[in-house]
């Protein structure tokens, strides 16, 4: 019987039978796999093989085409993130990354990019205060449409190429089209998202960081919420679905950090530091 050796994160975890488990992993050579955990119940391990759990793993595969439900034989934790449990937000922004990893990834097709851009993001998450917990996200968003390959257009108008910053009026934001149309060009578009031409030059200055910001940014609030729209409206576009969990994670942020953030600085832990909201 082949057997594949990886690193993996625990993308669901589900009881099986009294004693075992079935757990989706995403690892970075092999997309998504389904494993059966046989006695993990009863196992010592069985207190950190959960959700979001960082390990490395030993699958042993069936040889018949179309039984792709590998036994898991050996299992050596990492970490399963305890500091993302402390609160909702976490939690909640955690959840965020596990739902657009089972939506993003597919079985049997590598992508090291995508699996340590949502390790990463769980570490960051785990050591972040609450208050962090925002632009985290926001960081998180950007860098997944950048791996993808799927970032709007920021510098321009789609139709007449006038560049976003000379323009005076809000740019709308087109979704399906994958990028902006300036005040004049979008006068007869109907059912888009205006935006202020500030916050595309705050998205184009995060656009060139590769981790998040070596200075400071200030997040104004409405800033703060149109780049959350752009962004997850854009990922849902390219995943041809509604997520779920930001119709519950964005109306907590807007109520908690309703006076903005303040993303990065030399000092800013691994990659962020949010102030300025409420205490
Ligand atoms: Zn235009």
């Amino acid at each position: 019987m082949p057997h594949l050796e990886t690193p993996a994160i625990v993308l669901s975890c589900v009881d099986y039978s009294e004693t075992s488990q079935i757990a989706h992993l995403l690892t970075p050579g092999e997309g998504k796999i389904r494993v059966i955990a046989k006695g993990i119940r009863r196992g010592r391990s069985f207190a950190t093989f959960d959700l979001f759990t960082h390990c490395e793993v030993v699958v042993l595969r069936k040889t018949n085409p179309g039984d792709e439900l590998g036994i898991l034989v050996e299992l050596a934790v990492h970490s399963s993130f305890p500091g993302i449990r402390r609160g909702i937000e976490p939690l909640l922004a955690a959840l965020l990354g596990i739902e657009i990893a089972v939506a993003s990834a597919q079985e049997g097709h590598a992508d090291h990019e995508a699996f340590a851009l949502l390790l990463e993001y769980l570490h960051t998450l785990d050591d972040s205060s609450s208050r962090q917990v925002r632009p985290v996200v926001l960081l998180y968003l950007l860098h997944f449409l950048r791996t993808a390959g799927l970032l709007p257009r920021f510098e321009a108008c789609l139709s007449c190429d006038r560049p976003s910053e000379d323009s005076r009026s809000p740019l709308v934001f087109v979704a399906h089209e994958g990028g902006f149309l300036c005040g004049s060009c979008a006068e007869t578009t109907t059912g888009v998202e205006p935006v202020r031409p500030a916050t595309l030059s705050i998205l184009k200055s995060l656009v060139k960081t590769t981790r998040g910001p070596d200075h400071s940014v200030r997040l104004p609030p409405a800033s703060l919420r149109e780049m959350e729209t752009i962004l997850l409206t854009t990922v849902e576009a390219a995943l041809d679905r509604r997520l779920r969990i930001p119709r519950v994670l964005l109306p907590r942020f807007r109520r908690s950090t309703g006076h903005g953030a303040i993303l990065g600085g030399p000092d800013a832990g691994k990659t962020t530091a949010a102030g300025g909201g409420k205490p």
